[in-house]
């Protein structure tokens, strides 16, 4: 007789005489929840929704307003994807850190952007490389929906009915808002639809809905300006009369700063690109943060 049946004939004699005892096992095994890891916030949020039920737990190694790109696994983060059946990162050099992470670790991994059609960066030292804020797009977000749905299904075959109606439930709402964002495009000047920020990661939001994009600087995680970069920023929100400029959340404003005193245009404000906001803030989900940028975006640009 293996284990398991042993287990049960035991469980159901206790049963037998103790209600109590009974509840307490069924009650154990019930919340036992399997965890999936993600690397960063928005990701965790996109597989909460697609994963909800009781059976799984979704965490975030990095904390929300944390700078991803360069950030510095910690021990307890090593503790934590131990007891994960699956690691999710975005790929595309985004987690810098995650190959040595999870080379150690005996987890299985889904890297989205094995599935992705990729934007290369242009320019720097970064030239040639994939730029990874692929989620940053409402229209992209719908094939990191369909790629987690799939890859789960994979892992857990029994869940993929669960997975495919989360997956569609959540799918409409980003369609919603691709919808509204791209009415507003259309109904915007030519002469408007510039998109200028700090890092460059808005290459898939201004390629999907028509908008010319403007950094000063690349990625993040080599956020250095360079004067040329910055001469060339001002002279063109001077000659394009762009009518706002922005920055992300995870870093400092001064550099945009200097293009709004040298311009005279106007901050627009700041844009959650590689973490959600803390529970209060104004991005506390991956749709909260689409629906919060794409609202600056436009009360910037109108
Ligand atoms: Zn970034």
């Amino acid at each position: 007789m293996n284990k398991k049946v042993l287990l049960l004939i035991l469980t159901s004699l206790i049963c037998l005489f103790s209600t109590t005892a009974c509840t307490r096992i069924s009650t154990k095994n019930e919340n036992k929840k399997e965890l999936v890891l993600a690397s960063f916030t928005v990701l965790a949020d996109i597989i909460e929704n697609i994963a909800k039920n009781d059976n799984f737990e979704v965490k975030s190694i990095t904390k929300p307003g944390i700078e991803v790109h360069g950030y510095k696994p910690t021990p307890s983060d090593l503790i934590n994807a131990s007891e994960a059946f699956v690691f999710v990162d975005n790929g595309f050099g985004f987690e810098i850190w995650s190959e040595k992470f999870v080379s150690n670790l005996k987890v299985q991994r889904i890297t989205i952007a094995d599935d992705l059609d990729p934007i290369f960066i242009s320019e720097d030292s970064y030239k040639g490389k994939p730029n990874p804020h692929a989620w940053i797009s409402p229209k992209r977000g719908i094939h990191y929906v369909d790629i987690i749905v799939e890859s789960l299904s994979e892992l857990r075959p029994s869940k993929r009915e669960l997975f495919e109606k989360n997956g569609e439930i959540y799918k409409n709402k980003l369609s919603t808002i691709d919808q509204d964002f791209s009415l507003f495009i259309n109904n915007l000047g030519k002469e408007s639809r510039y998109l200028v920020t700090c890092e460059g990661a808005f290459s898939y939001l201004a390629k999907d809905y028509g908008l010319k994009e403007v950094y000063l600087w690349p990625v993040n995680a080599e956020s250095q300006i360079t004067p040329r970069r910055m001469a060339r920023t001002i002279s063109l929100v001077k000659k394009k009369k762009v009518p706002a400029v922005f920055c992300e959340s995870t870093v400092s404003n001064e550099s945009q700063m200097v293009v709004v005193n040298e311009t005279g245009t106007k901050f627009g404000g700041n844009l959650y690109v590689d973490s959600l906001s803390s529970d209060n803030g104004p991005a506390n989900s991956y749709l909260a943060m689409l629906k919060h940028n794409l609202e600056i975006i436009k009360r910037g640009l109108d």
